[in-house]
Protein backbone atom coordinates (compact mmCIF):
# COMPACT_ATOMS: atom_id res chain seq x y z
CA UNK A 1 0.00 0.00 0.00
CA UNK A 2 1.54 3.28 -0.70
CA UNK A 3 1.17 5.85 1.90
CA UNK A 4 2.24 9.13 -0.92
CA UNK A 5 3.29 12.15 0.75
CA UNK A 6 0.83 12.05 3.20
CA UNK A 7 -0.04 11.32 6.95
CA UNK A 8 -1.92 8.46 8.27
CA UNK A 9 -3.15 9.67 12.15
CA UNK A 10 -4.73 6.77 14.08
CA UNK A 11 -6.61 8.04 17.21
CA UNK A 12 -8.31 5.55 19.97
CA UNK A 13 -9.52 5.63 23.28
CA UNK A 14 -12.09 4.35 25.41
CA UNK A 15 -16.09 5.42 24.56
CA UNK A 16 -16.31 9.03 26.67
CA UNK A 17 -12.23 9.87 26.45
CA UNK A 18 -12.72 12.37 24.21
CA UNK A 19 -11.33 11.11 20.93
CA UNK A 20 -14.22 11.98 19.14
CA UNK A 21 -14.41 15.78 20.45
CA UNK A 22 -10.09 15.69 19.31
CA UNK A 23 -10.52 14.05 16.05
CA UNK A 24 -13.90 17.15 15.73
CA UNK A 25 -11.14 19.66 16.41
CA UNK A 26 -8.77 17.99 13.82
CA UNK A 27 -11.21 18.11 11.04
CA UNK A 28 -11.58 21.40 11.12
CA UNK A 29 -7.97 22.16 9.69
CA UNK A 30 -8.02 22.44 6.25
CA UNK A 31 -5.04 19.82 5.31
CA UNK A 32 -7.04 17.44 7.49
CA UNK A 33 -9.16 14.35 5.87
CA UNK A 34 -11.06 12.08 7.65
CA UNK A 35 -12.43 8.55 7.67
CA UNK A 36 -16.38 7.78 7.52
CA UNK A 37 -16.26 4.00 8.67
CA UNK A 38 -19.02 1.84 7.98
CA UNK A 39 -20.84 0.49 10.80
CA UNK A 40 -23.96 -1.92 11.78
CA UNK A 41 -24.96 -0.24 15.24
CA UNK A 42 -28.27 1.83 15.04
CA UNK A 43 -28.06 5.36 13.88
CA UNK A 44 -28.02 7.55 17.49
CA UNK A 45 -29.88 10.80 17.83
CA UNK A 46 -28.21 13.88 15.70
CA UNK A 47 -25.94 11.54 13.49
CA UNK A 48 -26.11 11.46 9.84
CA UNK A 49 -26.22 8.46 7.20
CA UNK A 50 -22.90 9.08 5.48
CA UNK A 51 -21.22 12.05 7.75
CA UNK A 52 -20.87 10.06 10.73
CA UNK A 53 -20.84 6.90 9.71
CA UNK A 54 -21.91 4.71 6.49
CA UNK A 55 -24.84 3.06 8.64
CA UNK A 56 -25.18 -0.90 6.69
CA UNK A 57 -27.05 -3.97 7.61
CA UNK A 58 -25.04 -6.74 8.88
CA UNK A 59 -25.21 -8.56 5.64
CA UNK A 60 -24.18 -5.87 3.58
CA UNK A 61 -21.15 -5.15 5.93
CA UNK A 62 -19.97 -8.81 5.93
CA UNK A 63 -20.50 -8.93 1.65
CA UNK A 64 -18.21 -5.89 1.36
CA UNK A 65 -15.57 -7.60 4.59
CA UNK A 66 -15.44 -10.39 2.02
CA UNK A 67 -14.82 -8.33 -1.03
CA UNK A 68 -11.82 -7.02 1.04
CA UNK A 69 -13.51 -3.60 0.73
CA UNK A 70 -12.24 -2.62 3.76
CA UNK A 71 -8.79 -1.76 5.27
CA UNK A 72 -9.46 -2.85 9.07
CA UNK A 73 -12.66 -4.30 10.40
CA UNK A 74 -13.59 -5.34 14.15
CA UNK A 75 -16.55 -6.24 16.37
CA UNK A 76 -17.09 -3.54 19.00
CA UNK A 77 -19.81 -4.25 21.66
CA UNK A 78 -22.12 -6.49 19.26
CA UNK A 79 -21.46 -4.46 15.79
CA UNK A 80 -19.46 -4.04 13.09
CA UNK A 81 -16.99 -1.26 12.03
CA UNK A 82 -14.99 -0.98 9.06
CA UNK A 83 -12.72 1.33 7.23
CA UNK A 84 -13.77 1.96 3.98
CA UNK A 85 -10.15 1.34 2.11
CA UNK A 86 -10.13 3.54 -1.39
CA UNK A 87 -10.24 7.15 0.53
CA UNK A 88 -7.32 6.88 2.55
CA UNK A 89 -5.15 5.49 -0.58
CA UNK A 90 -6.54 9.14 -2.25
CA UNK A 91 -5.90 11.47 0.65
CA UNK A 92 -2.51 10.27 1.11
CA UNK A 93 -1.90 9.99 -2.53
CA UNK A 94 -2.75 13.71 -2.29
CA UNK A 95 -0.34 14.79 0.79
CA UNK A 96 -3.02 15.34 3.41
CA UNK A 97 -2.96 14.30 7.22
CA UNK A 98 -5.97 11.16 6.82
CA UNK A 99 -7.28 10.99 10.64
CA UNK A 100 -9.04 7.36 11.46
CA UNK A 101 -10.85 7.24 14.56
CA UNK A 102 -10.94 3.35 15.50
CA UNK A 103 -10.89 1.12 18.27
CA UNK A 104 -7.90 -1.28 19.24
CA UNK A 105 -8.31 -4.37 17.41
CA UNK A 106 -8.49 -2.35 14.35
CA UNK A 107 -5.71 -0.42 15.64
CA UNK A 108 -3.85 -4.20 16.08
CA UNK A 109 -4.51 -5.08 12.44
CA UNK A 110 -2.75 -2.01 11.31
CA UNK A 111 -0.13 -2.99 13.14
CA UNK A 112 0.23 -6.43 11.88
CA UNK A 113 0.47 -5.13 8.39
CA UNK A 114 3.02 -2.22 9.06
CA UNK A 115 0.86 0.41 7.90
CA UNK A 116 3.19 3.70 8.47
CA UNK A 117 1.46 6.22 10.32
CA UNK A 118 1.49 8.11 13.54
CA UNK A 119 -1.08 6.10 16.50
CA UNK A 120 -2.45 7.67 19.49
CA UNK A 121 -4.28 6.17 22.39
CA UNK A 122 -6.60 9.07 23.94
CA UNK A 123 -7.29 7.66 28.29
CA UNK A 124 -9.23 8.95 30.43
CA UNK A 125 -7.87 10.68 33.61
CA UNK A 126 -9.08 7.45 35.41
CA UNK A 127 -11.78 4.30 34.88
CA UNK A 128 -13.97 6.82 37.54
CA UNK A 129 -13.97 9.55 35.82
CA UNK A 130 -14.79 8.06 32.54
CA UNK A 131 -18.18 6.82 34.27
CA UNK A 132 -18.87 10.23 34.54
CA UNK A 133 -18.53 11.79 31.67
CA UNK A 134 -20.62 8.77 30.19
CA UNK A 135 -23.16 9.06 32.30
CA UNK A 136 -23.23 13.18 31.86
CA UNK A 137 -23.50 12.37 28.17
CA UNK A 138 -26.16 10.50 28.63
CA UNK A 139 -26.63 8.66 25.14
CA UNK A 140 -26.33 5.13 26.33
CA UNK A 141 -28.50 3.16 29.06
CA UNK A 142 -27.18 2.10 32.49
CA UNK A 143 -26.05 -1.29 31.38
CA UNK A 144 -24.69 0.10 28.10
CA UNK A 145 -22.63 1.85 30.39
CA UNK A 146 -21.50 -0.93 32.46
CA UNK A 147 -20.65 -2.98 29.32
CA UNK A 148 -18.70 0.01 28.11
CA UNK A 149 -16.63 0.39 30.96
CA UNK A 150 -15.65 -3.41 30.96
CA UNK A 151 -14.93 -2.63 27.36
CA UNK A 152 -12.44 0.68 28.24
CA UNK A 153 -10.65 -1.28 30.67
CA UNK A 154 -9.68 -4.08 28.17
CA UNK A 155 -8.79 -1.31 25.40
CA UNK A 156 -6.57 0.91 28.08
CA UNK A 157 -4.67 -2.57 28.84
CA UNK A 158 -4.69 -3.76 25.48
CA UNK A 159 -3.10 -0.32 24.47
CA UNK A 160 -0.13 -1.17 26.52
CA UNK A 161 0.06 -4.68 24.38
CA UNK A 162 3.28 -5.26 22.41
CA UNK A 163 2.94 -5.82 18.42
CA UNK A 164 6.04 -7.44 16.88
CA UNK A 165 8.12 -5.63 19.99
CA UNK A 166 6.51 -2.30 19.37
CA UNK A 167 3.86 -0.58 21.41
CA UNK A 168 0.26 -0.71 19.36
CA UNK A 169 0.38 3.07 20.32
CA UNK A 170 3.02 5.93 19.51
CA UNK A 171 1.92 7.93 22.35
CA UNK A 172 -0.69 7.93 25.08
CA UNK A 173 -2.30 11.27 25.76
CA UNK A 174 -4.48 11.56 29.45
CA UNK A 175 -7.52 13.62 28.46
CA UNK A 176 -7.57 16.43 31.15
CA UNK A 177 -8.23 18.94 30.30
CA UNK A 178 -9.71 19.03 26.27
CA UNK A 179 -7.84 22.03 25.16
CA UNK A 180 -4.70 20.90 26.19
CA UNK A 181 -5.45 17.47 24.67
CA UNK A 182 -6.26 19.07 21.34
CA UNK A 183 -3.05 21.16 21.56
CA UNK A 184 -0.84 18.37 22.45
CA UNK A 185 -2.32 16.01 19.46
CA UNK A 186 -2.26 18.95 17.20
CA UNK A 187 1.95 19.42 18.48
CA UNK A 188 2.21 14.96 17.40
CA UNK A 189 1.03 15.61 13.96
CA UNK A 190 2.58 18.89 13.10
CA UNK A 191 5.78 18.89 15.06
P1 LIG B 1 -19.42 4.35 18.56
O1 LIG B 1 -20.48 3.29 18.45
O2 LIG B 1 -19.34 4.92 19.93
O3 LIG B 1 -19.57 5.41 17.48
O4 LIG B 1 -18.03 3.65 18.28
C1 LIG B 1 -17.61 2.55 19.01
C2 LIG B 1 -16.12 2.29 18.80
O5 LIG B 1 -15.87 1.88 17.46
C3 LIG B 1 -15.25 3.52 19.03
O6 LIG B 1 -14.11 3.11 19.79
C4 LIG B 1 -14.85 3.93 17.65
O7 LIG B 1 -13.60 4.62 17.60
C5 LIG B 1 -14.75 2.58 16.98
N1 LIG B 1 -14.81 2.65 15.50
C6 LIG B 1 -15.50 3.52 14.75
N2 LIG B 1 -15.28 3.26 13.45
C7 LIG B 1 -14.42 2.22 13.39
C8 LIG B 1 -13.78 1.52 12.31
O8 LIG B 1 -13.96 1.80 11.12
N3 LIG B 1 -12.97 0.49 12.64
C9 LIG B 1 -12.72 0.14 13.93
N4 LIG B 1 -11.88 -0.86 14.15
N5 LIG B 1 -13.28 0.79 14.97
C10 LIG B 1 -14.12 1.82 14.70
Amino acid sequence: MSTGQGKLVVISGPSGAGKTSVCRALKRRPDVEFSVSATTRQLRAGERDGVDYHFLTREDFQRRAAANQFLEWASYNGNLYGTPRWPMDQALARGRVFLLEIEVAGTRQLRERGVPGLYVFIAPPSLAELRCRLEKRGSNGAAEIDQRLRIAEAEMAAARELVAGAPLYDVTVTNRDLDATIREVERLIWP
